[in-house]
């Protein structure tokens, strides 16, 4: 665990651009840990409650709402999508980096929130390709698919928005261009200093 308190990623990008299987390669280093959302969406085959989401209905969705357990939550698509709170403040406190593959309104309002928060796009190299990807997944219902295309445009506009554009062409190198930001970001000046110090003053004492 680094000694310093880890950083908030959001991930965003159309659905189908890859954000889930990039962030699985990030989680591959034990530093990264992802933030598992709520969700009122129906549970794909092989999804895992608990690890890809928590799976609830629209009450308790709208309860947690009410309670302010939510860092970021919205509706995607025709489901209420939301990020516990609890969870990403302890992870980061504790020194790990967290993950959030969440759409770009909850990218927003994470910026707003926690204006520390690092955003980074991830764009397929067409949209063609985009609903090859769809497509290929199979996890969608034709006309999802086309709701999900439809949007891609709009949530492309608001690139502008965010801090780093990956395009998720080939796997492995998107997935080295992420570590690279995440790297890079380990680096930034202002907590690297304070800790710096506080290190050469606990060895002057
Ligand atoms: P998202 O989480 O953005 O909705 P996924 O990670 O589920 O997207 O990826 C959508 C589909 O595209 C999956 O079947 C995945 O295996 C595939 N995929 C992801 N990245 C690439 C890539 N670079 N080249 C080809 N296929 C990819
Ligand atoms: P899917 O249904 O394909 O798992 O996710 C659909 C969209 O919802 C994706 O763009 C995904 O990033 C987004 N999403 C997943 N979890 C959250 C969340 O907690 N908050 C928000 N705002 N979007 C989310």
């Amino acid at each position: 665990m680094s000694r310093t308190k880890g950083k908030l990623y959001v991930i965003s990008g159309p659905s189908g651009t890859g954000k889930g299987t990039i962030c699985a390669e990030l989680l591959k280093d034990k530093h990264n840990e992802f933030s598992v959302s709520m969700t009122t969406r129906d549970p794909r085959e092989g999804e895992v409650h608990g690890k890809d989401y928590f799976f609830v209905t629209r009450e308790e969705f709208l309860d947690n709402v009410e309670a302010g357990n939510f860092l970021e939550h919205a509706q995607v698509f025709d489901n209420l999508y939301g990020t516990p709170k609890d969870m990403v403040i302890k992870r980061l406190d504790r020194g790990y980096n967290v993950l959030l593959d969440i759409d770009v309104q909850g990218g927003l309002q994470v910026r707003k929130a926690m204006p520390e928060s690092i955003l980074i796009f991830i764009l397929p190299p067409s949209l063609k390709e985009l609903r090859r990807r769809l497509e290929g997944r199979g996890t969608e219902t034709a006309d999802k698919v086309e709701k999900r295309l439809g949007q891609a445009l709009s949530e492309i506009k608001l690139i502008g928005e965010y801090d780093y554009i990956i395009i998720n062409d080939d796997l492995e190198t998107a997935a080295n261009e992420a570590r690279s930001i995440i790297e890079a970001e380990s680096h930034r000046v202002p907590e690297a200093v304070r800790g710096i110090i506080r290190e050469y003053e606990n060895e002057l004492q």
